[in-house]
């Protein structure tokens, strides 16, 4: 244990416990380093995405099952994430340990690695998500996907590569989340290396701005409104009031056109998408958007709303009584962007309180007003793109 104390005391500022009582043995443990693509430089694009493979190099060839592991890079993070259970937690924050001390920052396995790393790069490029790219066209985020740039990747140099580390992987970028039944995880870690008051949260430049584009990328017969939204500052019962209002949406979009679907893409803590994904026949011109989004206003009055809620209470209720399965890897995955958004972890027990507690004095008229934006279109949300897929 003194040796797991030692890590995180050092290498870490910020070590959260969440609890899990329904636990018995398996742990998950976050390491969340601030080391996203966004950080890097023309002449750095990829590096967060090489470091992270590298780092995990150890698990390149291991068929272990005592510890499941995971990586993935965004614009603003570099994950890594362990499911294990029981005595492997030391070995676990072994390996986290390694991670933070730069252990498997070296040039040799930065050449093993290269190979899957580009591999990777001609994978997606392939498979080219040309609506994710078309969302970003124009902005900050464009440059910046995590899987960078091909030259950049092909050319890259132990040196740059380790100073980039060394730049980043620092204890005040690094946060470690722990998860499951906390007997258990007392045996490991001690009392007092775990982090009680709520994290700083980052408030996050706004990089997308209002140039409305209508785009026609493929011929599916679908078609998506996306909207852009951006927080300033947000408050917990603010994941009430999203969820109803996306829900809300879907309903009323539901009632005017049929078949519809309602989506959020989140990439930031401080801005997203939200689309509504109608059938392209019924929308050939902006007057017909207008018109889709017009009827939405008008449908979702005060009274349907407040019939809405009504539903959607019982609903809800119903399920939380059939009780739902838990997955490490959501539940973790809830708990980092919780971490990053609200300072907080709310796993989706914390949620079910929020819910429950806020599901009896919903504010209709808060409501209403984000319905209401739809067409109002304004600073922090308005019309972005309209894509043909
Ligand atoms: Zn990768």
């Amino acid at each position: 244990m003194g040796k797991i104390k030692e890590t995180i005391m050092k290498y870490s500022t910020g070590f959260y416990v969440y609890n899990m009582e329904l636990f018995k043995d398996s742990v998950a443990i976050a390491l969340v380093v601030s080391c996203g693509s966004m950080k890097e430089s023309e002449n750095q694009r990829g590096f967060s995405h090489i470091i992270e493979h590298m780092n995990l190099f150890f698990d390149r060839y291991s068929c272990d099952r005592k510890m499941k592991c995971l990586g993935y890079t965004d614009f603003f993070y570099t994950y890594y994430l362990f499911v294990t259970y029981g005595l492997n937690v030391s070995e676990c924050m072994e390996r986290i340990n390694e991670i933070v001390t730069g252990e498997y920052i070296s040039d040799r396995i930065l050449k093993s690695i290269k190979m899957d790393v580009l591999e990777e790069y001609y994978r997606k490029d392939k498979e080219c998500n040309k609506e994710y790219k078309c969302l970003f066209n124009g902005t900050e985020y464009f440059d910046h996907f995590a899987i960078g740039n091909i030259d950049v990747i092909k050319d890259c140099k132990y040196s740059d590569i380790s100073e980039y580390y060394k730049e980043h992987y620092i204890p005040e970028n690094t946060d470690i989340i722990i998860m499951g039944n906390k007997a258990v995880i007392e045996n490991y870690v001690s009392n007092d290396c775990i982090v009680r008051h709520t994290r700083k949260v980052t408030l996050r430049p706004k990089y997308c701005i209002a140039d409305f584009e209508w785009v026609k990328l493929g011929n599916s017969g679908k078609l998506r409104l996306y909207f852009y939204r951006h927080y300033v500052e947000r408050d917990k019962s603010d994941l009430m009031y999203d969820s109803l209002f996306l829900s809300l949406l879907e309903k009323a979009a539901l009632n005017i056109y049929g078949k519809t679907d309602v989506g959020k893409i989140v990439f930031s803590s401080t801005e997203e998408f939200i689309f509504i994904e109608v059938n392209n026949m019924l929308i050939k011109s902006i007057s017909d958007v207008k018109n889709l989004l017009q009827k939405i206003v008008l449908m979702a009055d005060t009274q349907f709303i407040s019939e809405f809620i009504v539903k959607y209470k019982k609903e809800y209720l119903d399920q939380i009584k059939n009780g739902y399965g838990i997955n490490l890897v959501e539940e973790m995955k809830q708990c980092i962007s919780s971490l990053e958004i609200y300072g907080e972890l709310i796993g989706y027990r914390e949620l079910n309180d929020i819910m429950l507690q806020g599901l009896d004095g919903i504010d209709v008229m808060k409501i209403s007003r984000m319905i209401d934006a739809l067409i109002n279109n304004n600073e922090s949300f308005f019309l972005y793109k309209i894509i043909e897929l």
